[in-house]
């Protein structure tokens, strides 16, 4: 059993109306756990509640309703200052005045720690974050990625059980974004921390969290691992919000097990799998696919249907070449078109399909979700 390090039960957060506004109910009624040491990601668009949320949790705002507990303490009436978490938010908010050893002392010299202390301290975290010769330099004197990482140390060192993270790569470029993802986490597996993170980046998310929070509406809408959310999205918004899927719409004919049949296009039975959802016969849903679980056939009208796959003849309408694979957009039905994206093993692409191709598109039925919402 692990431990809970973090619980947040029912919270509400509403913030009341300006002039002639309506209140803004930021977070709707949210619960969660999150455990000792993990690194679990608040993943959603803007304006889903994620801040809101991580501020609750760092005691900057109150909830209207609901329970925090930090290490099983109730954290209702605790002050910021006294909760045992640290910061560090996307602007880095360093004093510019400061060298970056004196931005990363201030916070343990108002906690009156020894100035000798507090040094060894700030030198070490430094240390840490891999820059230990910029200690005399000025923020202004560094690269947005160096400030980040005197921000991380500048949190780091008072040696919080909970660091909360809000968009702390969001200023950086794609390049140094994805080097500070890993040092990142291999800094929290290295000190055991428990990182809560918050991004609107999915592939940040599944890259670095051991597991995700998927928000919209100030609703959390499903907590898993990365490859649980990926691989089975609860709903319609989660499997578009996470990477892309296809999404074919059609009626429930049958269920057998946790396998449903679906009627698309009128003509076709699609069998796919039947997982949190429980729809009647008869009801309207979705079958979401994912591009690259999608395999691509030179047409042949007589080709069975192998054993577990879907089969759909399609044409080929749309081709783009993108390096690592080919992203091909198929239409299968009269409104209907699948994204599939097929890698490019080869070098040579002579034999690749070329737009106008009629082909066979198959699909096993396992990879394939029935939605209903
Ligand atoms: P982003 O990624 O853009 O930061 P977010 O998911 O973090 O978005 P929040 O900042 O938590 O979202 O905001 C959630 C909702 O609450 C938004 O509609 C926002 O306008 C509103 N909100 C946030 N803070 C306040 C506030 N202090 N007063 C009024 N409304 C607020």
């Amino acid at each position: 059993m692990k431990d809970i390090k973090v619980e947040l039960r029912n919270i509400i957060k509403e913030f009341p109306a300006r002039r002639d506004d309506v209140p803004v109910r930021a977070v709707d009624n949210v619960s969660m756990e999150i455990y000792d040491g993990e690194f679990f990601a608040m993943l959603g668009p803007s304006g889903c509640g994620k801040t809101t949320t991580l501020r609750l949790i760092a005691g900057f705002e109150q909830p209207t309703s609901g329970e925090i507990l930090l290490d099983g303490q109730m954290m209702q009436g605790i002050p910021a200052f006294q909760r045992p978490v640290n910061t560090v938010f996307q602007d880095y908010a360093l004093f510019p005045h400061m060298t970056v050893l004196q931005n990363v002392m201030f916070g343990l010299q108002m906690e009156n720690v020894q100035r000798k202390e507090a040094q060894d301290r700030a030198l070490e975290t430094l240390d840490l974050v891999q820059l230990p010769q910029a200690a005399r330099r000025k923020p202004n004197e560094l690269s947005g990625g160096q400030q980040q990482r005197v921000a991380l140390a500048r949190a780091l060192v008072k040696r919080p059980s909970v660091l909360l993270l809000d968009e702390p790569l969001g200023a950086l470029d794609l390049k140094l974004r994805r080097e500070m993802q890993f040092e990142l986490k291999a800094m929290q597996q290295q000190l055991g921390i428990t990182f809560i993170y918050v991004t609107h980046d999915q592939e940040e998310a599944l890259t670095m969290a051991n597991r995700i929070a998927v928000m919209d509406g100030g609703h959390v809408l499903q907590i898993g691992r990365p490859d649980e959310i990926y691989e089975s999205p609860a709903t319609r918004f989660v499997a578009d919000f996470i990477g892309e899927t296809n999404f074919l719409q059609g009626e429930l004919v049958q269920r057998n097990g946790g396998i449903g049949q679906v009627n698309f296009n009128g003509d076709t039975l699609l069998e796919a799998m039947l997982e949190d959802v429980d729809p009647i016969r008869g009801q309207e849903v979705t079958v979401a696919i994912r591009p690259e679980k999608i395999i691509l056939l030179p047409y042949n009208p007589q080709a069975n249907k192998p054993a577990g796959m879907n089969l759909l003849q399609g044409h080929i309408q749309q081709k783009h070449y993108i390096g690592t694979d080919t992203r091909y957009i198929v239409r299968v039905g009269k409104d209907a078109d699948l994204i599939v994206r097929v890698q490019n093993t080869n070098y040579d692409h002579s034999n690749d399909f070329k737009n106008r191709d009629v082909v066979n598109v198959l699909w096993d039925k396992h990879n394939a979700r029935i939605l209903t919402e």
